[in-house]
């Protein structure tokens, strides 16, 4: 069930390349997500639950980070 020491840090939002838990504005979703980058080099997220996407610049705006995942495997 649980991953080594993987643990859920809700005080930091760390860098944008780590896993984060987000919360999708959209559909109120929570899901564990990793932005991507696609081949143009942007940056993206989307919402597994309602397929809303995002391209990412500085911080998510329709994506609420619920918190930065330290030690993820
Ligand atoms: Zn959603």
């Amino acid at each position: 069930m649980t991953k080594g020491k993987e643990r859920i840090r809700f005080d930091c939002v760390g860098t944008l390349s780590e896993p984060h838990i987000y919360k999708c504005s959209v559909c109120d979703h929570e899901f564990r997500g990793e932005i991507g980058v696609t081949e143009e080099r942007e940056h993206q997220l989307h919402c597994p639950q309602c397929e809303v996407a995002e391209r990412i610049t500085n911080h998510p705006k329709k994506f609420e980070v619920v918190g930065v995942i330290e030690n993820a495997s």
